[in-house]
C-alpha cells in the first residue's frame, strides 16, 4: 500500500520524481508529519457533510487527509508547476478539485456556487497558509459575505498569538480586534518548524476561527469609521489614547471638547493606552465620536 503523501519518505520521493524545489517566494514549506496533518483535520471538525476549501495544497499532504475526512474539497494553488503532482497524488480521491488560482484574486462566493455539488452545505476553510500573505488572506475571508462554519489555518506562531490576544498585552492590536469582531478565535496547538520540508525560520500554530457564539452587545453605527479608529489608535500604540485621538481628529478646542465628551460618555480615561480598550469599548468610543460628527 502507498504511504500517505505526508509521510516523509513519500514526500521526498514526490519532490524527487518531479524535480521540485520548494519556492521560498511562494511560502512553500511542506508538512511531513501525518499525526499533525490528522490533528489539523480534527481541529477543523471536518465531517463528510462539509464542503472544504483548502488554500495552497502544495503537493497534497493536507488535501489527501481532507479528502478522506470531508465531503467535497476544493483546493486553490497558485503554483502551476504543482498541477501535475496534485493530479497524480490526488487521483485516488474523486471528491477533490484543484484549481490553479491565486486565492487573493479568486472569487470565492462564485467558486462555492459553481464548484460544490451542494453549495448550501457547511463551508470550512482549512489551510497551511503561505506565511507571507497570512493577513491579506484572512482579511479576504473575513470581509467576504460567505458564512464560514469554521476557518482552521496554520500560521506563524506570533501572528496566531496576536489574533487570539486579549486587551492589555503587547500582542493585542488591530489584527486581534478585526478578527474577533467577526469570529471566536483560539489556538488549537503549536507546531515546531522541524516537521516541514524545508524548515521555515519560525514556529507555527493552528488557529481555529468560528462565528461568534455571543454577539457583541452593541454594534457600530459606522463600521468603516470604527475600523479607521482602531487602525489609527494602534499606529502609535505607545502613546496615550488622547494623543492618538488628537492625531486622528485634530487639536482645535472644539474638537478636543467633543472628544473629551465622547470619552466621558463611555467612562474611559483619556490617558490610558489604546491597547487597554476592549473591542466593546472601541465600538462605544466610535459611536460616541460619530454621534458628535467626528
Ligand atoms: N498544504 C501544503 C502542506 O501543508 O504541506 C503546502 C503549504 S505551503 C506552507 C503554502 C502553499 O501555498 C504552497 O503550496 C504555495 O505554492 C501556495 N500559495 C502561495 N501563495 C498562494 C496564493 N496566492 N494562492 C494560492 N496558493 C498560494
Amino acid at each position: 500500500e502507498i504511504p500517505a503523501v505526508g509521510n516523509p519518505v513519500r514526500t521526498r520521493a514526490i519532490l524527487e520524481k518531479y524535480r521540485l524545489r520548494a519556492k521560498k517566494a511562494l511560502g512553500q514549506n511542506f508538512l511531513t508529519d501525518l499525526n499533525i496533518l490528522k490533528n489539523i483535520v480534527e481541529a477543523a471538525g471536518i465531517t463528510p457533510a462539509d464542503n472544504v476549501i483548502e488554500i495552497g495544497p502544495g503537493i497534497g499532504a493536507l488535501t489527501e487527509q481532507l479528502a478522506i475526512a470531508g465531503g467535497e474539497v476544493l483546493a486553490l494553488e497558485i503554483d502551476t508547476q504543482l498541477m501535475d503532482v496534485l493530479d497524480e497524488v490526488l487521483d485516488p480521491y474523486n471528491n477533490v478539485q484543484v484549481l490553479n488560482e491565486d486565492v487573493l484574486k479568486a472569487n470565492l462566493p462564485d467558486l462555492i456556487q459553481t464548484k460544490f455539488t451542494d453549495p448550501s452545505a457547511p463551508i470550512k476553510v482549512v489551510a497551511n497558509l503561505p506565511y507571507y500573505i497570512t493577513t491579506p488572506i484572512l482579511m479576504q475571508l473575513l470581509k467576504s459575505e460567505i458564512k464560514w462554519s469554521s476557518i482552521t489555518v496554520m500560521m506563524q506562531k506570533e501572528v496566531a498569538q496576536r489574533i487570539v490576544s486579549d486587551p492589555g498585552v503587547k500582542a493585542y492590536g488591530a489584527l486581534s480586534l478585526t478578527v474577533q469582531y467577526e469570529m471566536d478565535a483560539k489556538i488549537a496547538f503549536e507546531v515546531s518548524r522541524n516537521v516541514f520540508v524545508p524548515a521555515p525560520n519560525v514556529d507555527s500554530a493552528i488557529v481555529v476561527l468560528e462565528p461568534r457564539k455571543v454577539a457583541l452587545p452593541i454594534e457600530p453605527t459606522n463600521e468603516k469609521a470604527m475600523f479607521s479608529l482602531i487602525k489609527g489608535c494602534f499606529s502609535h500604540r505607545r502613546k496615550s489614547l488622547w494623543n492618538n485621538l488628537q492625531t486622528l481628529y485634530g487639536k482645535t478646542p472644539e474638537i478636543r471638547e467633543k472628544m473629551q465628551a465622547a470619552l466621558d460618555e463611555i467612562g474611559v480615561d483619556s490617558q490610558i493606552r489604546p491597547e487597554q480598550l476592549s473591542l466593546e469599548q472601541f465600538v462605544q468610543l466610535s459611536n460616541a465620536l460619530e454621534s458628535r460628527d467626528l
